[in-house]
């Protein structure tokens, strides 16, 4: 039988000791939480929550709704939940109205439905959270996520992504808020639990959509490595961290012609997918 109280204090150190060895935040900071609804994030939010009196901070959440029927409107409820019941305040943007279109209407265009709503989330949430003047955009990617996106990129060769892996990422741009992962040294499974035993409202559902994924399999098979040779998960985060430290080169950005935000190319990706799904529409 687990110690509620032992465990609560086994996450909160996890996630301080990542804090204060990565030092992922200082005094006087205005952060916006990434809050989906989803444990991770929910977690992210309490545990930041948490440690506002210590660093002073000023804490905001945004909630993107990709407009996924059946679904988000779940994670959607549960993210004003938690943001009311700790009073922090709740930024809502959606697809739908800053986009003109739902992910709902434009997923078969790509091979999975998560191409699409990686690039418009990651967009629309950089932009809010310049918009609202957040210094540092706190995600929920826990230590499970981190392993499936490095191994991924690996099976890709796609070394420049390297340098979006890490508990904290650089300021490369003005308009590119940094992200931080309080999450990061934390296993998945300890999220769930979490949850479940302090019986926090998190939404727990699958999208519809993360069959079509390349992570989804990844995930898959790294648990299946995990439940027979215990060990691997933390094997390759040691991997990864030596790697880290060789490829954490600068990339140059510029400011995208067609919206201003940042991008490594004259138009951004999602104004180069925008333009694509105007055509098809048409
Ligand atoms: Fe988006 Fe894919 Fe996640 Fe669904 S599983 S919310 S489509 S990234």
């Amino acid at each position: 039988m687990v110690n509620v109280e032992d465990f609560n204090k086994y996450i909160e150190n996890n996630v301080k000791n990542t804090v204060e060895k990565y030092k992922l935040l200082d005094k006087n900071e205005k952060i916006a939480v990434a809050l989906s609804g989803g444990k991770d994030s929910i977690l992210t939010l309490h545990m930041l929550n948490k440690f506002k009196d210590d660093y002073d901070l000023d804490l905001i959440a945004i909630t993107i709704d990709e407009g996924i029927s059946g679904y988000r409107n779940d994670g959607v409820e549960v993210a004003r939940k938690n943001a009311e019941d700790l009073g922090v305040k709740l930024v809502e943007k959606s697809f739908g109205d800053e986009l003109e279109f739902k992910l709902d209407d434009i997923h078969d265009f790509y091979k999975s439905a998560c191409i699409p709503c990686g690039v418009f989330r990651r967009y629309l949430l950089n932009r809010t959270a310049y918009e609202v003047g957040a210094i540092k955009i706190a995600t929920g990617h826990n230590l499970d996520d981190e392993i499936q996106s490095f191994l991924m990129t690996f099976a890709r060769a796609d070394f420049k992504r390297f340098r979006k892996f890490g508990p904290k990422l650089d300021t490369i741009h003005k308009k590119l808020i940094p992200r931080i992962k309080p999450l990061w040294n934390l296993p998945e499974k300890d999220v769930g639990m979490w949850a479940v035993l302090n019986n926090i409202d998190v939404h727990f559902a699958e999208c519809p959509y993360s069959h079509t994924s390349a992570r989804a399999k990844m995930k898959e098979f790294l648990n299946q490595m995990e439940s027979e040779q215990k060990g691997t998960k933390s094997n390759i985060l040691k991997s990864f961290q030596k790697t880290l430290q060789f490829e954490k080169k600068t990339a140059k950005l510029y400011e995208c012609e067609k919206c201003g935000e940042p991008s490594s190319l004259n138009i951004c990706k999602a104004c180069e997918m925008i333009e694509e799904i105007k055509n098809s529409i048409l």
